[in-house]
């Protein structure tokens, strides 16, 4: 029998408990079904064992688990080879990676990179950083009021010196799914190279690298149902050949003398050291388990969710809504007038509600909004329309309790 989406959380153990708890901050993190949990548990009940030149039986199963995982990523993203998809410790760490090879490959004193003023700060340190280290100008596109980005102010950014663009896929405060496709067809014209940060759109969305052509995806296993401390990092195959290894060890050389050493193929470049094995194997369970859902009708029924959300929100005279771009993704943050956002959601845990406040890690997005501090729901599709409308129900009268 066919299972319906909206029954999704029986199979997520932390939903099962004794405790009803509605679990409304899934763009920091999402919980993990038990099949996830099971794979981590196979494999280290089965044959962990450390993955590569190992002329045991428990070291082969291991590293073809954690290839058969990396090719699970490739297809799942619609990258062209296993080569292209680098296995991290998360969406941070993808960018810093990113960030430190190609500008230490291609940045020159006085070169550009272009970021918005909407990056989570794993999207804009990491450049600030490495920019700082190679002399490049980072430039910023503006938000407008309605949450979306200012591509006629783009237009008057391009130099003959900009070298990179990196975008946000969606918006972590704001929801906002920005063009990344359209953005980066107008990079590509002037030959500028754009990464993605996709922590908030690839667990939500089909996401699919051939189509939007990025030359960078970065994201995070556990935002999509997998275990914490896995993430990816997708590079363009001849990108990623032409840049330098990023950290050194073991598995990224091919030979080593003490004066120097010989790199290893890709993707083993860029990955030194022992990976997180069984993280690589529970990322990939989760991601069949998203698929056997299908990304479309997660879409599709967290369309029904935001919906729900946004206009139930618009209806409480007392809340700000930050973000009114056209394309938007399920996440909100609002205010309440005259309660501190930590003081509301410290309410809403008391009645049962696990949402986040303050300022989502983007500092400058919430300076510029003038609301340093804001309270955000974020759902995925295990959520239901009775957990929204308790949740707005309990907003209604939180004034009541919180003042
Ligand atoms: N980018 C965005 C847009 C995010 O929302 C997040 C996580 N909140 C990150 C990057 C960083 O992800 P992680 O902490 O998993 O590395």
């Amino acid at each position: 029998m066919k299972r319906s989406i909206l029954q999704s959380a029986s199979d997520f153990p932390i939903f099962n408990g004794n405790e009803p708890y509605i679990y409304l901050d899934n763009a920091a993190t999402t919980q993990k079904p038990q099949l996830v949990l099971d794979s981590l548990i196979d494999y280290y009940s089965h044959c962990n064992a450390n993955v590569y030149r190992a002329i045991h039986r428990w070291g082969e199963e291991s590293t073809r688990r954690y290839e058969d995982a990396r090719q699970t990523v490739a297809s799942f993203i619609g990258a062209a080879s296993r080569d292209e998809i680098i296995f991290t410790s998360g969406c941070t760490d993808s960018i810093n990676l990113a960030a430190t090879v190609f500008c230490r490959r291609f940045i020159k004193p006085g070169d550009e990179i272009i970021l918005t003023e909407m990056e989570h700060h794993s999207n804009l340190v990491p450049w600030q950083i490495q920019g700082d280290i190679g002399g490049a100008v980072l430039k910023f596109i503006p938000v407008k009021e309605d949450g979306e980005l200012d591509l006629e102010v783009l237009e008057t950014l391009w130099t003959p010196r900009t070298k990179l663009l990196a975008l946000t896929h969606m918006s972590n405060v704001l929801g906002t799914v920005n063009p990344a496709k359209k953005i980066i067809a107008m990079a590509h014209e002037r030959g500028v190279k754009v990464l993605v940060d996709a922590a908030q759109s690839v667990p939500h969305m089909k996401v699919d690298v051939g189509e939007l052509d990025c030359d960078f995806l970065a994201f995070s296993g556990h935002k999509m149902c997998g275990p914490t401390g896995t993430g990816v990092l997708y590079g363009k195959k001849e990108l990623l050949e032409d840049l330098p290894p990023y950290r050194g060890g073991g598995e990224m050389i091919r030979s080593v003398y003490l004066d120097h050493s010989e790199w290893n193929s890709l993707p083993y470049k860029f990955e030194a050291g022992t990976p997180h094995i069984a993280g690589a194997i529970g990322l990939a369970a989760a991601i069949r388990y998203l698929e056997s859902w299908g990304m479309e009708k997660i879409e599709e029924q967290e369309k029904v969710l935001t919906k729900r959300l946004i206009e139930g929100l618009d209806s409480l005279k007392e809340y700000t809504l930050f973000g009114r771009a056209r394309e938007r993704g399920g996440i909100a943050a609002f205010t309440r007038k005259g309660t501190h956002s930590h003081d509301l959601t410290q309410y809403l845990d008391s009645q049962g509600f696990a949402l986040r406040a303050g300022h989502h890690c983007a500092h400058p997005l919430a300076r510029k909004l003038n609301a340093l501090s804001t309270t955000r729901a974020s759902v995925y599709f295990y959520n239901t329309l009775e957990e929204i409308d308790s949740l707005l129900e309990t907003l209604a009268i939180a004034g009541d309790f919180v003042l």
